[in-house]
């Protein structure tokens, strides 16, 4: 493999955000200069530019919402007609046989897949660039049996005093009622119903974040790194990101999934201090 040098696009490692891809003509292209034409300013292209990032970011492979693409693009009914009429976008019941069919009320891009990354390459390449960053972890810290090792040797005196810790050696005992935090699961990875959750609630945070968090945690060291629900943590954390991308201070949320959110900001808040407590108590 061939090094990047500076400024080349993916030499910049801690840039974790994503990018679609945009035809060099799309500011004179054809259709899209017959939609600009057609409704007397130009908006085409930047509504096509706003529903690619749109099924990037969810991971849609070309579906993307109507409702959605018309708030954040600021075109209307009829720009948005006339995007469908010049075949750039296909709604419900189009005939061009190179697509697929939308589900009610989204739309899709045409061609989509020709040109962008497909869910699946997009989780593929998380992964990889995940695979990258645990084995440069494990160069720096070790595997994780030789960390587990070190943590047993580091915790075995300390284990000799006090009842309680007494009690734990004993197997006949029942668990303790309360959970313990673990550290983040080697193999932390979004699960399909996650991945679903991540879209209905967190609709502007990029896949990459997930990447950000499983390194953030990883990398971390101590007690602090250790949570009783990780994918509650994970939630927590794409809520933060949510909020950070999203709107300007003050504004109401957009919709009941931004109110959800919010609302499950205030569960993990509360579960993220429940267990401080426990900790503080162990
Ligand atoms: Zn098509």
């Amino acid at each position: 493999m061939t090094k990047l040098g500076p400024g080349e696009p993916g030499s910049d490692k801690s840039d974790l955000r994503q990018y679609v891809r945009v035809s060099l003509d799309l500011p004179w292209n054809g259709k899209i200069a017959e939609v600009d034409e057609q409704v007397g300013r130009i908006c085409a292209g930047w509504a096509q530019v706003v529903a690619l990032c749109i099924c990037a970011q969810s991971m849609t492979d070309g579906h993307f919402s109507i409702q959605m693409v018309r708030r954040l693009a600021g075109i209307d009914e009829v720009e948005t007609k006339a995007m469908v009429a010049a075949d750039l976008w296909h709604e419900p019941g189009h005939d061009c046989d190179r697509c697929p069919q939308p589900r009610k009320g989204m739309a899709y891009v045409h061609d989509y897949l020709l040109h962008q990354r497909s869910a699946e390459s997009i989780q593929a390449l998380s992964s990889k660039r995940a695979e990258v960053g645990r084995k440069g972890a494990e160069s720096r810290w070790g595997t994780p049996a030789q960390r587990a090792a070190r943590k047993a040797t580091e915790k075995a005196p300390a284990k000799k005093t006090g009842a309680k810790a007494g009690a734990q050696d004993n197997p006949a005992n029942k668990p303790p009622a309360r959970p313990r935090g673990t550290r983040i699961p080697d193999d932390f990875a979004p699960t399909a119903e996650m991945i679903e959750w991540a879209r209905r609630n967190t609709p502007h945070v990029g896949v990459l974040e997930t990447q950000k968090f499983v390194n953030y945690w990883k990398a971390k060291a101590g007690k602090d790194a250790t949570k009783i629900d990780w994918v509650l943590t994970w939630k927590n954390w794409m809520i933060t990101a949510e909020q950070r991308a999203g709107r300007p201070a003050g504004e109401a949320p957009r919709s009941p999934g931004a109110a959800k959110a919010g609302r499950a900001l205030d569960v993990a808040a509360r579960l993220d201090a429940q267990d401080a407590e426990q900790r503080r108590a162990s």
